[in-house]
């Protein structure tokens, strides 16, 4: 057989090519190699040493806002620093392309909007902002910090109430304007680029099923198995940079 053989790379490259309506979807596994550690990998994650439940739960912010605070103040710190790696840089150049339509995101670490990429729906909040949960004042993350009280709680300037960051704590709600542009985008997609995400968290995880419903594909590169693996029509389990760095070179030739 003299048939030429394609990488799964070139073969994402070839459907991209070939589609309309590009979306990615993309979770922790996009952010890893910007050094933010996936909480689900075992003993390594940012839960490792803490019960996820007992901090970052809304009930926790309201019972308990100092350890709260506590444990979330220096983690934003080290998100605030954290830089693109080429995976983001790859999505917003296939942006800037005309390429890919949205990025929808599980992250909350700001990295798509650093590396260029413009139309980001952040289906879990960032913590780009912070809010008062009494008045409503918004700030920048920039401000929080000096929105600290003697007891190590963030509190508003204009109400004296608690601020929060807007990002979506265990037990509430996603944004539900957010949720409903990423329905409808994945609702008409051709093609949906599932990247860094193991897809097991609702309501995103129905997300990729949105696309095939209507016909659409999905590609999927992650490293971890996922419920959507055998509806995948391309499947690349790589280091997630340097896949999509092959895909835009597959682009490119
Ligand atoms: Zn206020």
């Amino acid at each position: 057989m003299a048939g030429q053989v394609t990488s799964a790379a070139e073969e994402l490259a070839g459907l991209i090519a070939a589609s309309d309506r590009v979306v990615a979807l993309t979770g922790a596994g996009v952010s890893v190699p910007s050094g933010i550690p996936d909480f689900r990998t075992p003993g390594k994650g940012l839960w490792a040493k803490v019960d996820p439940m007992a901090v970052a739960t809304i009930d926790a912010f309201h019972s308990d806002t100092k350890r709260f605070w506590d444990f979330y103040r220096p983690r934003f710190h080290d998100l605030a620093d954290k830089e693109p790696n080429p995976a983001h840089t790859v999505l917003a150049e296939l942006e800037r392309r005309g390429r890919l339509d949205a990025v929808i995101t599980q992250n909350i670490d700001r990295l798509h909007r650093k590396a260029g990429s413009e139309d980001v729906i952040e289906v879990h909040g960032s913590i780009a902002t912070a809010s008062c949960t009494s008045c409503g004042e918004s700030y920048p993350l920039e401000e929080v910090e000096s929105l600290f009280d003697a007891d190590g709680v963030a509190t508003c300037r204009g109400c004296a109430g608690k601020v929060k960051p807007d990002v979506v704590l265990f037990g509430e709600l996603l944004p539900a304007d957010a949720m409903a542009r990423a329905e409808q985008l994945c609702s008409s997609a051709d093609l949906l680029l599932c990247i860094g995400s193991s897809l097991e968290v609702h309501p995103v995880a129905g997300l990729p099923g949105l696309t095939l419903a209507h016909g659409g594909r999905i590609a999927i590169i992650t490293r971890s198995s996922t419920p959507y693996d055998s509806d995948a029509a391309v499947r690349l389990d790589g280091d997630v940079a340097e896949d999509l760095q092959a895909v835009l070179a597959g682009l490119d030739g």
